[in-house]
């Protein structure tokens, strides 16, 4: 091969997400190049991976787990925590920055990384929810460039490909609904972590599975695309469709639509962010859609799902609202999964945070970060009223 091989670096590359960009790279052979890696609990997986891919840098999450891995592949240099994660974001190497974090600890090595210039494949959206506009502001300052990793907004980048901005009218995002799709708020008191957890479609981490399960994520995903295309969040509509064979739809000014269509699969929206504009082959089964059949939409269920609401209102007062509606969101799906509080308390929290917090001043990082603190300590404290 004439090319030189990419190089990238994979933050969170034993989470989910880490686990289908090998396989991406597996099914793609040679011209790809890891660089570095970086993981959190999972320290043996961490070190399977390294041993496999041969990284020059690693970072874990913590000195205890530096010590570990570093007597165990003597020859990488492995560094650690949030600094750790930003010197890997920046290693002078990297073409690709490759965000597959969970929450806000992904904002950092994105502005990094941007900041050198360097292209970020995000998977990670609390980032783009908490500082959607810092970010996509360091990427032109810095010349780099942000690729959606996560299916939805993925779908609409190739919806849009040659497209006018100027065309556009509005987007569609698909959700499945989650796995309590009509049920009632009474039948959802009771549900338990196991059962959140459990997604209908999709097979991802626990924090996203509740995040799909409130429609916090859909309503995540709402505020990402009006950054990622350009768009007020009432250009971006949400329309629950069980199957997940449509991944997003984009509708111009003339009123065509264009839907993108595929099976629920991460392989397929990370292989194109890596080879785009070309398409390379995956070995996955077709879609069949005579198995399929029939494909429903309908409206989602604001009232029994508030968190959707909750994004939108955030959306639009903009500042730093979107950010506090994040750091509510993270603690009280930590305290959900805790069995601290129940599965319709984190509405609760997070309504009740957000009217607490937050402010429409001009964003700096560093009134994010402000805000993020504020909202944490409030959803801490709710918590803990709530089990005293
Ligand atoms: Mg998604």
């Amino acid at each position: 091969m004439a090319d030189d091989p990419k190089k990238i670096v994979v933050l969170g590359c034993t989470g989910s997400i880490g686990d289908t960009c090998f396989k991406v790279l597996e099914n793609l052979g040679n011209g790809y190049e890891i660089v570095g890696l970086a993981g959190g609990s999972k320290v043996e997986k961490l070190i399977a991976r390294a041993r496999c891919w041969q990284p020059q840098k690693i970072c874990v999450i913590d000195t205890e787990a530096r010590k570990w891995v570093q007597s165990a592949i003597p020859q990488v240099e492995v560094v650690c925590g949030a600094e750790g994660l930003c010197e890997l974001a920046t290693m002078p190497e990297a073409d690709l920055v490759l965000n597959g974090l969970v929450g806000a600890v992904g904002l950092a090595p994105t502005l990094a990384a941007l900041a050198q210039g360097k292209t970020v494949a995000m998977a990670n959206k609390e980032p783009l929810v908490m500082a959607g506009g810092l970010i996509l502001q360091q990427a032109e300052r810095g010349g780099g460039a942000v690729l959606p990793l996560d299916s939805e907004p993925n779908a609409i980048w190739q919806c849009l490909k040659g497209e006018g901005r100027k065309s556009l009218k509005r987007i569609i995002l698909t959700a499945s609904g989650g796995p309590f799709w009509g049920r009632s708020r009474e039948q959802m008191r009771d549900i338990t972590p196991e059962q959140a957890i459990d997604h209908p479609t999709w097979k991802m981490g626990p924090k996203i599975s509740v995040d799909s399960a409130t429609l916090m994520n859909k309503g995540f995903e709402v505020i990402e695309a009006a950054w990622l295309f350009g768009l007020a969040v009432e250009q971006v509509d949400v329309v629950v469709h069980r199957q997940s064979v449509v991944h997003a739809l984009v509708e111009f000014v003339d009123g065509s639509l264009l839907a993108h269509m595929g099976k629920t699969d991460m392989m397929l929206p990370i292989q194109y962010a890596l080879t785009h504009p070309e398409r390379r082959e995956v070995h996955l089964d077709n879609l069949d859609l005579n198995q399929v059949g029939q494909l429903s939409f309908a409206a989602p269920d604001r009232a029994n799902f508030p968190c959707l609401d909750l994004c939108y209102e955030a959306g639009r007062s903009g500042g730093t609202f979107p950010a506090v509606l994040n750091a509510a969101n993270e603690e009280a799906v930590r305290a959900f999964l805790a069995r601290k509080i129940g599965f319709l308390a984190i509405a609760d929290l997070n309504r009740d945070v957000l009217a607490h917090c937050g402010t429409q001043e001009a964003v700096s990082l560093e009134s994010i970060l402000d805000e993020d603190r504020c909202a944490r300590r409030l959803a801490r404290e709710w918590v803990a009223g709530r089990a005293g």
